[in-house]
Formats: C-alpha cells, sequence, structure tokens
C-alpha cells in the first residue's frame, strides 16, 4: 500500500485553520519514518507470530488483542525504529535531543529495560509509569507519552492491518467496547456513503470498525437523549459527536456529504481537524477515554 496519496493529501492541508507549517513538516516525516518500517516489521514483528486461533478467539470474544498479547517488540527493531524516529524528527521536535541525551545516558542492560517501559507506559498512558520515567529523563509525561506512542505507531499498524485481515473481524461483535487491537478509546468516526453504518477509527493502530449508530463510543450510553452531536457552520461533511454522561466528543465525517468518488483518509482528517477538537473542548467536552463495559444482552442493531 503506498502512503503517496496520504503524502499529496497532507500537503494540501497548508494554509487551512490551525494548520502551521511546523506541524505539517512533523507529520510528513513521521509519516515517511513509518513507511520506511512497513517492509521490516511486516516481515519480523510480531515474532513469535500468533496463533491464528488466538486471533479468532479474541475477536469473537469481542475481547481486544493486547489483554493476550504483548505487543513489545524484539529490542533490536524497537532501537532501530527509535534511532531512525530520532534521526527523522531531530530538526523539527526539540524533544528529539533531549530523548537522544537521555537515551545515551544509559548503559546497554538498563537502556532496554527502560525503553520497554517507556514503549508500554506510553501506548497504554499508564501515567504512574510515566511520571517516573519523566524524573528519571528529566522530560516531560506529556511529551515522554506524545514520543512514545509516536514510536508505538508503526508496530501497532501492523496489529490493525493482522486484524483488519482476520476471518473473523468482521463477525465481531460491534458493541464491543475499545479498538480491537489495543482497547484504547477511538480518534475519529464516520457514517458510510452506501448503508450509513458507523466505523470507528483508533490512530494507535489505524484500524476501524463497526460501532452503533445511536451509543456512546467511550461509555456505551444508549440514552438517546444524552447523545447528540455539534453542527459546525459551514463544515459539512464534518459533525462532532458528543455524549453528555461521560462529555467525551468524537469528531466523525459523514460520507454522504462527500463527493461521490472521495474516501475518507483518517490520517489526513486526524491532522486537518484539529479545529474541532479546540471548539469540542471549548463546549466542555473531552477527547474521550474508555469507561464503558458492554451492557448484557442482545447486542442492538442500530
Ligand atoms: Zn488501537
Ligand atoms: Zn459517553
Amino acid at each position: 500500500m503506498s502512503t503517496r496519496p496520504t503524502a499529496n493529501a497532507l500537503a494540501s492541508l497548508d494554509g487551512k485553520e490551525g494548520i502551521s507549517p511546523e506541524l505539517l513538516a512533523l507529520e510528513s516525516r513521521l509519516l515517511d519514518w513509518r513507511q520506511s518500517l512497513t517492509g521490516e516489521i511486516r516481515s519480523c514483528y510480531p515474532e513469535p507470530k500468533p496463533d491464528p486461533s488466538i486471533l479468532t478467539e479474541v475477536l469473537e470474544s469481542g475481547s481486544t488483542l493486547v489483554t493476550v498479547l504483548d505487543p513489545l517488540p524484539q529490542t533490536t527493531l524497537l532501537s532501530k525504529a527509535l534511532t531512525q524516529f530520532l534521526a527523522a524528527t531531530q530538526s523539527i521536535l526539540p524533544a528529539a535531543g533531549d530523548l537522544s541525551r537521555w537515551l545515551a545516558r544509559m548503559d546497554c542492560n538498563q537502556g532496554e529495560q527502560k525503553l520497554a517501559r517507556w514503549f508500554t507506559a506510553s501506548w497504554k498512558g499508564d501515567q504512574g509509569q510515566l511520571e517516573a520515567l519523566a524524573v528519571d529523563s528529566g522530560l516531560e509525561v506529556g511529551v515522554l507519552e506524545w514520543t512514545g506512542r509516536q514510536l508505538a505507531k508503526p508496530f501497532f499498524h501492523r496489529w490493525g492491518e493482522i486484524i483488519a485481515g482476520h476471518p473473523a473481524f468482521e463477525s465481531r461483535d460491534p458493541l464491543s467496547a475499545g479498538c480491537p487491537a489495543c482497547g484504547g478509546p477511538p480518534r475519529m468516526g464516520r457514517y458510510e456513503r452506501e448503508e450509513g453504518r458507523r466505523f470507528l477509527w483508533c490512530d494507535l493502530c489505524n484500524l476501524q470498525w463497526v460501532f452503533p449508530r445511536l451509543t456512546c463510543a467511550f461509555c456505551l450510553n444508549r440514552d438517546q437523549v444524552k447523545l447528540g452531536f455539534l453542527t459546525i457552520e459551514g463544515a459539512d461533511p464534518y459533525r462532532i459527536d458528543v455524549c453528555e454522561v461521560c462529555r467525551g466528543y468524537l469528531r466523525a465525517l459523514d460520507e454522504r456529504k462527500l463527493p461521490e468518488d472521495s474516501r475518507v483518509d483518517f490520517l489526513i482528517e486526524d491532522v486537518g481537524t484539529l479545529h474541532l477538537c479546540i471548539l469540542a473542548e471549548k463546549e466542555d467536552f473531552r477527547q474521550g477515554s474508555m469507561t464503558g463495559s458492554a451492557p448484557a444482552g442482545p447486542s442492538p442493531v442500530n
């Protein structure tokens, strides 16, 4: 799969509301960096390869991959990805220099352990671990978490690819909470053109899955009175789905309001709609986190 169309679309965001040239340059470096690792990650990760029956079980039970498998890559591959990440971002990202100095201070054995802790704490959003690493590195928690998530993305993207291609993925219970791979909250959503089904997307795994329309994607609230969306003047096809129970918001696109031949590229939309996040946050909603678990009983059709 080529990322060229994505790179071109990224460049086309130049000049849009809330988009700085620095942000575009950074996103473009990150895209190239992930692309440069794709081949090696496909052939060497995960190692050992998971038994397909484990994936079937995870998907059929509506569980998430990380409850049965540890996504931590082999040290050599992770170190290589990190070295290339730092090289790709060093001229744009001030934190890249601080990270390099932190890593240079560690001896071999220590480095391996800390790298593993950083990787795991970042994708999990484990604040306790991140705070301990922040003290050790002199970096801010938010910086460590953001860079650690970036480092984790090419590996989780591979899990997204594996799961999306698995036969049991299509029949997964749509009311299962969170991303099928990492268990995390969705970052964006879309309403498909053909049947109007709702899809949620995880940016860590670059994976999208079907989810009921009239249910909160974070706390699974189904009380219609407490669900709604913020309309944004002049912003067709965009909307912001909100829930008054957990105050979570989710940016979404309605494909029926898009030109006939266009399709949603979430990697681009995520960068291009940051102004919608600001709008939702002004209304006192926040980027949702997973707080719900599936209620007992049959799943709703919609
Ligand atoms: Zn995920
Ligand atoms: Zn909610």
